[in-house]
């Protein structure tokens, strides 16, 4: 989850508290709470990032409907896309799932690349392996160069 517009620290929460309510499913464990230096954004305001663990029965696409139904209801709007946001929720992973679509790509496509995804990851996943890349999160956080900046709060 990251958020980088509005009050941050809100919307994360609610975005946990939407989690929450998904039927058949639970919250296994939260990383902490991270600021981090917006990438491919134009607007300074750093992130608030946070990584949850999820439990679920449901589908994957079940699943990324419900988290653009949060999204939208936190008021992200279209013109938020690929910019600053209120709310944004994204699949990691899903088990070991490797899923190319044009409207889903899991593992994220830059989680390997990216340390606000990596580190809050890493705090709850750490021997989590890619299933693509073929190393564990940890691993993957020791390659990953220091492109922007990451502080746990
Ligand atoms: P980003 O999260 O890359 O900043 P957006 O949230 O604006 O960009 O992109 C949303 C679109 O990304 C959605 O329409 C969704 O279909 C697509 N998408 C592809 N893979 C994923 C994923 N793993 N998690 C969430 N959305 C994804
Ligand atoms: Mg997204």
């Amino acid at each position: 989850m990251g958020s980088n517009l509005g009050d941050r620290q809100i919307f994360i929460s609610y975005g946990i508290k939407r989690l929450s309510r998904i039927k058949d499913s639970g919250i296994g464990a939260f990383s902490g709470l991270y600021a981090t230096e917006p990438v491919g954004v134009q607007d300074r305001t750093p992130f608030l990032n946070m990584v949850v663990k999820f439990h679920t029965s449901i589908t994957v696409d079940a699943l990324l409907d419900h988290l653009q139904r949060i999204e939208k209801d936190a008021g992200r709007t279209d013109a938020q896309r690929k910019k600053s946001r209120v709310l944004d929720m994204d699949i990691l992973f899903f088990d070991d799932d490797i899923i190319t679509r044009e409207d889903l790509v899991v593992p994220h496509p830059e989680v390997h690349n990216r340390r606000f995804m990596l580190e809050p990851l890493a705090e709850i996943a750490g021997d989590l392996v890619h299933p693509v890349k073929k190393k564990k999160i940890k691993k993957l956080l020791e390659e990953c160069p220091k492109t922007h900046w990451v502080k746990r709060l």
